[in-house]
C-alpha cells in the first residue's frame, strides 16, 4: 500500500491545521519526508507538538517546519528551488467563523497559493503530483442530492461565505488549467464535513460546539430549527482517502468528493452528543438563528471515489464521536 508515496518529499501547506497534522502524523510513518508549511493564522502550532520542539525545530526525521505564508511566491519561503515530488495544498481557514474572520487571506491562499504553487512543480518537477483540498462548499446550497462531482452548484458568489466557496472553486479551475494547458498531475478531493482529533475545539463548527457545551453541561445551540443536515466524515478516513489519492496512477485532472454518505440533522447530531455526554439528562437545547446561507442539505455522493480510490468510510458516527470526545476532553 501506498507504493508510490514511500520514500519520496512531500509538501504539505496547512501542515498545523486540523487534516494538515493528522496528514504529518500519517505520511512520516510510510517513509515520506515532509516540508510542511503554515503560517499559523488558524493551524496550531500544539497540533505539531509530537514533531517539533518549542522554537519549532523538528525533533524528529524527515520533518521540517517552515512558518511562511504559503499565498506568497514559493521562492519566498523555499530558500531555494527544492524538487517535491508531491504537493499537499491543504492551507486555508475552514469553518465559517473562521474564514469570514480571515476573509482575504482565505481567498488568497485558494487562488493565489494554488496558482503559485502549481507554478513551482511546473518548474521544479514537472513530473511531481499536486493535490488540491477542494470542498463540498463548492456546491454551496445543492439542489442535487446527493451530490455528485458532475454537480456544478448552487454558490452565491457575493455571500458571506463566498471568499471560501468562491476561492475554493477558482482554485479548482486553476487546477483544471495547469493540468489540461501546462501537463500538470493536479487532482482535486472535495472534502465534506470531517471531524475528529486534532481540530480547534474553538473554531466554532458544529461537532467542537456540540461537545464543549455537552462537557461544560451547557445548552447545545442549534442553529435554525435542527433540520438541515451533514455528512461528517471521521478524520481517520478522510486521511485514508487522501493518501490514495495521492498515491494511486491515472488521476491526473479528476475531482473526487471524499466524505461519508451517511446524513443527520443537526437536531439528531446534537441528540448523539447529548447522549454521548450527559445520558440520563434532560436533553434542553437552545435554538439560535441560522447564519446567511447556511446550506440545507450536504450528503456526499462518493461512488466515483469507491470506483477510483477502492475504499468506503469505516467509522462509524458515534465512534468517530467517542474519540473526538476523549479528545477534547483528555487534559
Ligand atoms: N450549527 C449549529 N450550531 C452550532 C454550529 C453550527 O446548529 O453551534 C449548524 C450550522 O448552522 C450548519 C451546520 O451546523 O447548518 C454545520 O455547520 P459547521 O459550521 O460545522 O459547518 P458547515 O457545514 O456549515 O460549513
Amino acid at each position: 500500500m501506498f507504493e508510490y508515496l514511500q520514500g519520496k518529499t512531500v509538501l504539505l501547506t496547512g501542515a498545523a491545521g486540523f487534516i494538515g497534522s493528522n496528514l504529518v502524523a500519517k505520511l512520516l510513518p510510510l517513509g515520506v519526508r515532509v516540508i510542511g508549511v503554515d503560517n499559523l493564522i488558524t493551524g496550531r502550532a500544539e497540533n505539531l507538538a509530537e514533531f517539533l520542539d518549542e522554537s519549532g525545530n523538528s525533533k524528529v526525521a524527515n520533518f521540517e517546519f517552515i512558518r511562511a505564508d504559503v499565498s506568497q511566491p514559493a521562492r519566498n519561503y523555499m530558500d531555494e528551488y527544492r524538487t517535491v515530488d508531491v504537493i499537499l495544498h491543504f492551507a486555508s481557514p475552514a469553518s465559517p467563523p473562521r474564514y469570514q474572520a480571515y476573509p482575504v487571506e482565505t481567498y488568497l491562499v485558494n487562488t493565489m497559493g494554488t496558482h503559485y504553487l502549481l507554478q513551482y512543480l511546473k518548474e521544479t518537477n514537472p513530473e511531481g503530483r499536486f493535490i488540491f483540498a477542494g470542498t463540498s462548499e463548492a456546491y454551496g446550497n445543492p439542489l442535487v442530492h446527493p451530490q455528485p462531482e458532475t454537480y456544478w452548484g448552487n454558490v452565491n458568489p457575493n455571500g458571506k461565505r463566498s471568499c471560501y466557496d468562491e476561492s475554493k472553486r477558482m482554485g479548482e479551475t486553476i487546477c483544471g488549467i495547469f493540468y489540461r494547458d501546462f501537463g500538470v498531475d493536479a487532482r482535486i478531493v472535495r472534502i465534506f464535513n470531517t471531524y475528529g482529533p486534532q481540530m480547534d475545539p474553538t473554531d466554532g463548527r458544529v461537532i467542537p460546539n456540540f461537545v464543549n457545551q455537552a462537557v461544560r453541561k451547557e445548552p447545545l445551540t442549534i442553529y435554525g430549527d435542527g433540520s438541515y443536515t451533514r455528512s461528517y466524515c471521521y478524520i481517520d478516513d478522510l486521511i485514508e482517502y487522501i493518501l490514495r489519492m495521492a498515491d494511486k496512477e491515472n488521476l491526473a485532472g479528476e475531482t473526487i468528493n471524499i466524505g461519508n454518505p451517511e446524513e443527520f440533522t443537526i437536531l439528531q447530531t446534537a441528540q448523539m452528543v447529548h447522549k454521548l455526554v450527559n445520558s440520563g439528562v434532560e436533553f434542553k437545547p437552545e435554538y439560535k438563528p441560522l447564519p446567511a446561507d447556511d446550506p440545507t442539505r450536504r450528503c456526499p455522493d462518493i461512488s466515483k471515489a469507491k470506483k477510483l480510490l477502492e475504499y468506503e468510510p469505516q467509522v462509524k458516527f458515534v465512534d468517530g464521536l467517542k474519540k473526538t470526545v476523549a479528545y477534547f476532553t483528555s487534559p
